[in-house]
């Protein structure tokens, strides 16, 4: 419904000329409604014509949860066919992320991750995708703010839901609807390679992170499954081909598991890989989420950062908010049904 080309087609079909397409688009794009009877822009005749052939939104929020400080919020919503869905938003002092999710749970299964625990569902639509946006822009807005930036960081691989989620990427950027800049947009990989490639070529400005979590074989193999399919080699030879191409900076993230991956051996082998131009290690203090793995201290983690920094890697530690409401990185789960 979203899709302004979709609605182009849809409202010739009740033989509106192409503009009325383009105000419905931005009527739900910029005027974040969600009922057409309310866009009075549109004839009476139009509204009433629309309201019975179009549902606008694809997701019902169904609750949401928020951290004592109000710094972040998370929304579990439903989909048409019953499904739950999680996205996040994080409040800062000048920026609003909402981390948005990418299908309804995960094939990758990494052993430190809560998404892939049940396997994954189905992918998500754009429209879904964006309807995660359009819910907390609508919050927002009443609190007299505006989304900024918008993370492909929820539940699910995004490269193995490739066009619908640079189609939802367009369609946020789309300057003619939501308008959100594409260098406020990312999407983070586990390391699917191929769609890796697929993205160095896009035109495009949005922003790339690949988890890497493990500078070594053996123990990525471990952590994260694909890696078996996509070794760090191979891994490592997209990410040049991406910065060679596109000169853009490239994150890599590493969730950091106490006692697992942040002993010298892989603080050696991090400084081999990422000692390049444009490239930067983002730290994560595991968020628990029940698996055998412990969360680093405060202090740890500082004292990681800088034997990384000292080995010449350009690194930084991530603020990850919501770890009370089971919103941080590595937490979204809602694979469940809600209905039925
Ligand atoms: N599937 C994509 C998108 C998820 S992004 C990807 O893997 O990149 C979410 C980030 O949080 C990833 O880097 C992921 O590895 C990391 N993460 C997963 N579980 C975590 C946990 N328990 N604690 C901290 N970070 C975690």
């Amino acid at each position: 419904m979203i899709d302004p080309a979709e609605l182009r087609i849809a409202l010739a079909e009740l033989g509106q000329p192409p503009y009325r397409a383009t105000q419905v688009y931005q009527a739900l794009t910029r005027g974040l409604v969600t009922d057409l009877a309310d866009v009075r822009v549109l004839p009476r005749t139009l509204r009433a014509a629309l309201a019975e052939r179009f549902e606008p939104l694809t997701l019902r929020p169904v609750e949401t949860r928020a951290t004592a400080a109000g710094d972040a919020r998370k929304t579990l919503f439903e989909t048409r066919d019953g499904l739950a869905v999680e996205a996040v938003l994080m409040l800062y002092e000048r920026r609003a992320t909402v981390c948005v999710s990418s299908q309804v749970g995960c094939s990758v299964r990494c052993a430190f991750c809560a998404s892939g625990a049940r396997g994954r569902a189905r992918d998500l639509s754009a429209e879904e995708m964006v309807d995660q946006v359009l819910h907390f822009a609508r919050e927002l807005r009443a609190a007299g703010r505006a989304v900024t930036n918008v993370v492909v960081m929820g539940m699910g691989e995004p490269f193995l839901n490739y066009d619908e989620t640079l189609r939802a990427c367009r369609l946020l950027n789309d300057p003619e609807g939501f308008g959100l800049g594409a260098r406020g947009l990312s999407i983070s990989t586990a390391g699917v390679v191929p769609g890796l490639r697929r993205f160095t070529a896009e035109e495009s400005q949005i922003n790339l992170a690949v988890s890497l979590h493990a500078a070594t074989d053996e123990l990525r193999d471990r952590l994260v499954p694909l890696n078996r399919r996509y070794p760090l080699a191979e891994l490592l030879a997209a990410c040049a081909a991406y910065v060679e191409r596109r000169r853009r900076k490239l994150l890599f993230e590493y969730v950091v598991l106490a006692g697992v991956n942040d002993g010298d051996d892989q603080v050696r082998a991090l400084a081999e890989l990422l000692r390049r131009p444009l490239y930067h290690l983002n730290l994560i203090a595991y968020n628990e989420t029940g698996g055998a793995f412990a969360r680093p201290s405060a202090r740890d983690l500082a004292a990681l950062r800088a034997r990384l920094v000292a080995a010449g890697v350009s690194c930084t530690v991530r603020r990850s908010p919501g770890g009370e409401i089971e919103a941080a990185c590595g937490q979204l789960a809602a694979a469940r049904r809600t209905a039925g």
